[in-house]
């Protein structure tokens, strides 16, 4: 199979069979994220113990590529502390600005390098980004979440 095809499939298979689309019981933070230009519209939910995100879940609604990403995101970041899901974060918004290029960096990604093309598609990126965007405000900015 060809890379693409795969990494499309991905995308197709996490758009419509979402693993981590759900609300989670007493969340700790709790942001939403709007992409306006696309119609996209998500809510994180994060349950943190001792600086490590315990459990995470999320919904909304958006196209696939914005809902594909949330939940590869959720995929990777239960059980990162704060400082490695920001460090992700950033790495995946410097994919997909096409700033951050070397395999090693975008391995760490596991699936979610599966949205490496769209740093071809300049229409997309906001899509692609906005729950990696919503993640990191919310966790650097935990007193701005809506608990
Ligand atoms: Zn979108």
């Amino acid at each position: 199979m060809e890379l693409k095809q795969l990494y499309r499939e991905i995308v197709n298979e996490h758009n419509l069979h979402p693993v981590n689309k759900k609300k989670i019981d007493s969340p700790d933070l709790v942001m939403r994220g709007v992409n306006p230009s696309c119609g996209d519209d998500i809510t994180l939910s994060f349950k943190i113990k001792d600086g490590v995100i315990a459990d995470a879940g999320y919904e909304g609604s958006g196209c696939a590529i914005s809902q594909a990403s949330v939940d590869m995101m959720v995929d990777q970041i239960i059980g990162k502390s704060k400082d490695e899901a920001i460090k992700l974060a950033q790495t995946f918004v410097g994919m997909i600005k096409g700033e951050i290029t070397d395999e090693e960096s975008i391995e760490a990604l596991d699936e979610a390098a599966a949205l490496q093309d769209v740093a071809h598609m300049p229409a997309r990126v906001k899509c692609a980004v906005l729950g990696w965007h919503t993640m990191q405000e919310m966790l650097e900015n935990p007193e701005k979440g809506e608990k």
